[in-house]
């Protein structure tokens, strides 16, 4: 199955406007220049309208890092898919393990973020990923299994195609810990195989499955070798132009 790849950089709550603006368009010439593969920035919020502007017609798509489930409404502090596709956002980061584990959001809330994506037309990006005190426990197969259930409550077989899955062990997410492309690999399997078992195969073999956690360019090229990782979720070292560059362009 030939799915194309995605590499994403997170930028978290980092950059002024104009430094976002910045590594956009370093990111955007690096999308460009590697057409057989799809490129997003996730900047802050307070970035996004520029970001979109600064990067116009060039293949670097924009998302946001979280998503309202309702179109508007009295919903202090959160930004609905309506307001977001309205600067050109494309898709939105849903259940990032610092959105479930600082701010509490809990897989059913995740799962009406995920559905507000949907409904808005923006693109989800599931992350889903264990702790090292479940991973240590032998508890990663079933709190994936309990994420994936929960957040893919009610999602349609055809809007299926249009979902992103991130598998982020917590555990190595800044920390600078990459878990092995072994781990990695064996975790998007059983992600697919989820998918396979819940949905059907070919939902199975067309959704991407992005590995993050501490992705740099050291070990870009072994991750992408794996045959279930389609690409990358990148924090840190997406705030770098060179770095994001080199990732970018994994071989
Ligand atoms: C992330 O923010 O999703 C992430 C994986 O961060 P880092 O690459 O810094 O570990």
């Amino acid at each position: 199955m030939n799915r194309r790849p995605l590499i994403a950089g997170n930028w978290k709550m980092h950059l002024t406007v104009a430094e976002a603006v910045r590594l956009a368009q370093a990111a955007a010439a690096a999308s460009g220049a590697c057409p057989d593969r799809d490129v997003m920035v996730a900047p802050a919020f307070t970035a996004l309208a520029k970001v979109c502007e600064a990067v116009g017609d060039t293949p670097l798509q924009v998302a946001a890092q979280n998503v309202a489930w309702d179109k508007e409404g009295a919903y202090t502090g959160e930004i609905s898919a309506l307001m977001l596709t309205d600067l050109g956002v494309r898709l939105a980061i849903v259940g990032h393990s610092e959105r479930r584990q600082i701010f509490g959001e809990i897989d059913a809330m995740i799962n009406r973020r995920l559905l507000g994506a949907l409904a808005g037309g923006l693109q989800p990006v599931l992350c889903v990923g264990e702790t090292l005190e479940e991973r240590e426990s032998n508890r990663t197969f079933s709190v994936l299994e309990r994420q994936m259930r929960q957040g893919l409550q009610g999602v349609a077989k055809e809007e299926m195609f249009r979902l992103v899955l991130a598998y982020e062990p917590v555990w190595a997410i800044g920390t600078g810990k990459t878990a092995t492309k072994e781990q990695a690999q064996e975790v998007h399997a059983f992600l697919r195989q989820f998918l396979a078992d819940a949905y059907e195969k070919n939902i199975a073999d067309a959704v991407r499955i992005l590995y993050g956690g501490s992705v740099k360019p050291e070990n870009i090229d072994s991750l992408m070798a794996q045959p279930d990782i389609d690409g990358a979720l990148v924090g840190g070292a997406a705030l770098n132009a060179e770095s994001f560059d080199r990732i970018i362009r994994f071989q």
